[in-house]
């Protein structure tokens, strides 16, 4: 397994650093919007001169608090969001302005009708499916120009297409930085572990100047690089190759990603949102940009959307591009989505791509520890 750099952040430290960040710009005026999901053009957000931030939960300890409102049969994402937005104890949620909503899982559409009652929370009509094409756009084109005269409203100001247009192009440079950082994970034997580039993945959200972002990711590629080139080119590795995917796994990240490199598998990518699956494709930054930010968020890769073959095509291409052994889905509990789609996943994996896949369903808590140690140690062993 990758050693982590000395200077390694985890997620925690990183939050927390953010707070003050966070505290720092509030007290100079900073706007700042909160959002839940990879389907809000952020790109808005910048153009109004606001931050987003990140306010999907990873932490169990407001599970409790959210299940005083909320069925205790709910996805953990949703739970803890909720709870910590009833209890008022992320400074993140705390921040906001106002929150941004989507209409992706039905768990997190009708949280956010509750959620209206604390902070007020705008919601974008995303399409269900993709097609037709022409239509799906048209119809997501038009929440999106209803987002940005959200943004004008609230904060009294007009945003210009100049300004949309040197958003796009600053995001696309972060993607670029981003997706570089991420495609470490192509080298064999790999140059940092999977741990390391999941959290620094999701970690990047509590660096909230797209520059700093830009930069702070350029560096670690560097120096991963030159380290990989000094001591670990041409060297052989018989750890199988892991990828990643299903629903968002911050909350799961140490009993998931952590358990499955010290048992002795290298997870070279983590297909969810939070990863390399929403750096690929820039936002066009010629033409219109309302349909450009339109095609680019309808193509998000999520469960959600249905049908959702863009998903299997990408899968394709990570388990080609980065010489997978095998795959790991995780699905929280009582995502319905992404749980019925696991079948045809692991349809696609095993009968498609020949290769062995395994499904892990859990929620925040460290009580199925035990048990996930045992299946994940019984499928390395097979791959071996
Ligand atoms: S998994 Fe899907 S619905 Fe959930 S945050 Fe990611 S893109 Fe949004
Ligand atoms: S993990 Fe699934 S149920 Fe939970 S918020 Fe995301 S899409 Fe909804």
């Amino acid at each position: 397994m990758q050693k982590l750099p000395e200077n390694f952040e985890t997620y925690d430290e990183a939050r927390q650093k953010g707070f003050l960040r966070l505290k720092g710009l509030k007290d100079s005026g900073q706007r700042v919007v909160g959002l839940f999901c990879s389907y809000v053009p952020t790109e808005l957000i910048y153009a109004a001169d606001a931050i987003p931030v990140s306010l999907c939960a990873n932490s169990e300890e407001p599970i409790a608090a959210g299940e005083t409102q909320l069925p205790a049969n709910l996805c953990p994402l949703i739970k803890a969001s909720y709870g910590f937005a009833l209890t008022d104890t992320c400074p993140y949620f705390y921040f906001s302005d106002f929150v941004v909503g989507e209409t992706t899982c039905d768990g997190k559409k009708k949280m956010f009708e509750l959620l209206n009652d604390i902070k007020e929370t705008f919601v974008m009509y995303l399409p269900n499916g993709r097609e037709p094409r022409e239509a799906a756009i048209n119809a997501w084109r038009n929440e999106i120009i209803r987002f940005k005269e959200k943004l004008e409203d609230f904060y009294h100001i007009t945003i210009s297409e100049k300004k949309i247009r040197e958003a796009i192009r600053l995001k696309n440079r972060e993607r670029e930085a981003f997706q570089d950082f991420l495609e470490l994970g192509m080298l064999m034997p790999p140059a940092l572990s999977g741990y390391e580039l999941g959290t620094k993945a999701d970690a990047s959200s509590f660096t909230f100047k797209i520059e700093e972002r830009i930069s702070d990711f350029k560096k670690r590629t560097e120096e991963a690089l030159e380290y990989w080139n000094k001591e670990r080119k041409g060297k052989s590795s018989d750890r199988p190759r892991i990828m990643v995917t299903g629903c968002p796994n911050r909350g799961v990240r140490d009993k998931l990603l952590k358990t499955i490199e010290e048992l002795g598998g290298d997870i070279v990518i983590i297909d969810t949102c939070g990863g390399l699956r929403n750096q690929l494709q820039k936002v066009r930054e010629e033409g219109d940009v309302y349909t450009a930010l339109a095609e680019k968020y309808l193509d998000v890769t999520c469960s959600v959307m249905s049908p959702n073959q863009p998903r299997f095509d990408m899968m394709g291409k990570f388990i080609d591009d980065f010489h997978i052994d095998a795959v790991v889905e995780i699905i929280l509990q009582a995502c319905h989505t992404f749980n019925v789609e696991s079948y045809n996943v692991k349809r696609y994996v095993t009968e498609e791509k020949g290769l062995p896949y395994l499904c892990l369903e859990s929620d925040y808590s460290q009580a199925d520890k035990g048990q996930f140690i045992t299946r994940i140690e019984a499928f390395l062993e097979m791959l071996s």
